[in-house]
Parts: structure tokens; sequence; C-alpha cells
């Protein structure tokens, strides 16, 4: 039997899973966000097997020292920017993470905010529920239509070639796109045409969307100069990781009309929102919740905990991002 901690409740198919295999699994109590104090003091409490972290959990070398028992850390998200990878390898700790299940979920998403920036949705709801709705009006709260328009994807990978097909099959737009290779998969799937750099997608695509992981060469990814690329009509769409967008840039430029509008999942120092961003009509913010659906979710606790049991059993886990 082993013993394994979670640093915070998630769905509890994965937990179950764990337990029936006769593990014992402690769960952090608290409902929140650990701090690092709280985090060391969790981890090294007992000598544990294994520790399930969230991406809200900043995990690096002290982490993996307060309990070094823990071989294996299994990352409950696809990303895995808040893990130092580096400092996991160097003291032979396997990190993993949940790919591929929420590739669907986040894909859909970003659709979602896609429409509800062109097309006004969150900005219509504020306006009726403020009992401002005085009957059909001909230029009331103009949107704009997707069909035929341009979409640039900015990191064509799972989530990024989702978005693609889903908004060439249902909305017929034009899909061009940036990754630091093409994507044979995706050309083979859709018509769509692959860019030699970021700039050229920015100044092509009427709605830019962003699917890059968070690394040291795609933080600020989209800065100041880049947004002054974009046609003032154009939106951008951000559902990868908060850095990703210089977002004091992103406010101004939303501010000064330098872009149309703007959909947020993700946050560069979240939960902490730019000064400025929630005053603006123009742009759509959710608290990074694109793969927030009870499918998804659970399927990532189940992933996250097959992880562990595949590492406790001696396996290579399947979805070992340290090799
Ligand atoms: P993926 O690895 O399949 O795709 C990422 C793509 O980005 C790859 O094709 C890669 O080649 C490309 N890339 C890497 N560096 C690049 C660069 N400098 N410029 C352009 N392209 C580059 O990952 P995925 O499953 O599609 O997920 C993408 C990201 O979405 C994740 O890393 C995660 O941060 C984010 N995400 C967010 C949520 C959310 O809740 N908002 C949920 C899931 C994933």
């Amino acid at each position: 039997m082993a013993s394994i901690f979670i640093t915070r409740k998630i769905p509890d198919t994965g937990i179950n899973m764990l337990k029936e295999a006769g593990h014992e699994v402690e769960i952090s109590e608290k409902d929140g966000v650990l701090t690092k104090e709280e985090l060391l003091e969790s981890v090294s409490a007992k000598s544990y097997d294994a520790v399930l972290s969230l991406l809200t959990d900043k995990i690096g070398g002290e982490v993996f020292d307060a309990v070094p028992s823990a071989k294996i850390f299994a990352n409950y998200a696809v990303g895995y920017g808040n893990i130092d990878v580096d400092a996991a390898k160097e003291r032979g700790v396997t990190i993993t993470n949940t790919p591929g299940v929420l590739t669907d979920t986040v894909a859909e998403y970003a659709l979602a905010l896609i429409l509800a920036v062109t097309k006004r949705i969150p900005e219509g709801d504020r306006f009726t529920r403020a009992n401002k709705y005085e009957g059909w009006s001909p230029e009331l709260l103009l949107g704009s239509d997707m069909k035929g328009k341009t979409l640039g994807i900015l990191g064509a990978g799972r989530i990024g070639s989702g978005v693609a097909m889903r908004a060439k099959k249902a909305f017929d737009m034009n899909v061009i796109y940036y990754d630091i290779k093409p994507n044979e998969i995706l050309e083979k799937e859709i018509d769509c045409e692959f860019k030699e750099t970021v700039d050229a997608v920015l100044t092509e695509a009427d709605v830019v969307t962003v699917h890059v992981p968070l690394l040291d060469s795609t933080k600020h990814l989209i800065n100041a100069e880049r947004l002054a690329m974009m046609k003032p009509t154009a939106y951008l769409i951000n559902t990868s990781r908060g850095p990703v967008i210089d977002e004091v840039a992103l406010v101004e430029a939303l501010k000064n009309g330098v872009i149309k509008g703007a959909g947020m999942d993700v946050y560069e120092d979240e939960p902490a929102l730019a000064d400025g961003l929630t005053e603006l009509e123009n742009v759509t913010i959710t608290p990074h919740i694109a793969s927030a659906t009870e499918e998804t979710r659970g399927k990532m606790s189940e992933m996250a905990a097959q992880n562990i049991l595949d590492f406790l059993a001696g396996d290579t886990p399947p979805n070992s991002v340290t090799g």
C-alpha cells in the first residue's frame, strides 16, 4: 500500500481508483490554493509515495526536497508550466500530465469565446439584465459574422487543431496557422494555410486564437508591438496560459481601439487581473474554466490517478513528460 497526497479535492473518479487499488489517499483539507508554506508543510507531513498536484501549485526543487519519498508528481492538467521539470529530472522525479482528454472541451470553449465576443453575447446579457432593452433596434449591439473570415491559430497542436477544424467545418472560416512546425495531419483534415511567422498570422487574421504552451519562448508572444500588427477590426482569444499575452498591453489595445475585442480565460497573474480589464465592454473574461465540464474534469481525475497507479506498479506512466 502506498500513500498519496492530493493537493486539493478533485472529482471522485480518480480518488476512488487509487483507494480501490488499496492505496491510502490524503486530500488537502483546505478547499483553496495552498500557499508555498502550506504546500511545503502538507507534502512533508508524511513520507508520501506520490503527489497529485494542480496547475495552481508552484512546484520546484524545494517541494521535491520536502518529500523525497515521492518519486511521482501527477499534474491534474495538460499544461505543466507550474512544475520545474528540470528540477524534477535532477532528482529522478517523474512528472505526468493529462493530455488529450481536454482537447475537445477546450476547443469547444475557444469557439464559445469567439462567438461570445464577436456576437457580443455577454454585453447583450448585461444590457438586458440592466433593463436597458427598449425593443428591437436596427443597430443595437452589432457584432461580426464568422463565415468567410480568417481565423489565425497560434499553436496548432491538439487544441489548436480542434479549434481549426470546428471553425472550418461549422463556421466555414478560412484557417491560417503558425506553429514551430507545420501540422500535416491538420492540413490533410481541412484546407488551411501554414504561415512562416507569428506576424504573418497576426496581420491577416480577423480572429486570432492562442494555443501554445507557456514556455520561455512563448512568454509575451503577444506584446504591444504585435497587438499593433493586428487589424483594428480583429479579435484576440486566449485559452492557453495568461503570460503568453502581455495583459497590460492588451488592456491598452482594447481601450484605444488597436483591436476590436478579446476573449480571455487565463491571466498573467491569476487570479489577479490587469488594471482596467473589468471595466472594458469589449472583452469577455472567464475564470479559467475552458476545461471545466463534468465529463472532462472526471476524465482528468482518472488519468492523473492512472499515471500514479502505473508508476507505483513499476511501469512507465502513460503521460510522463520527464521521459
Ligand atoms: P499541444 O502540445 O498539443 O499543442 C501546443 C502546440 O504549440 C504544439 O503544436 C507546439 O508545436 C506549439 N508551439 C510550441 N511552442 C511554440 C511557439 N513558440 N510558437 C508557436 N507554436 C508553438 O498542447 P494542447 O493540448 O493543444 O494545449 C495547449 C495549451 O493549452 C496547454 O499547454 C495549456 O497551457 C493550455 N490549456 C488551457 C486550458 C484552460 O483551461 N484554459 C485547458 C487545457 C489546456
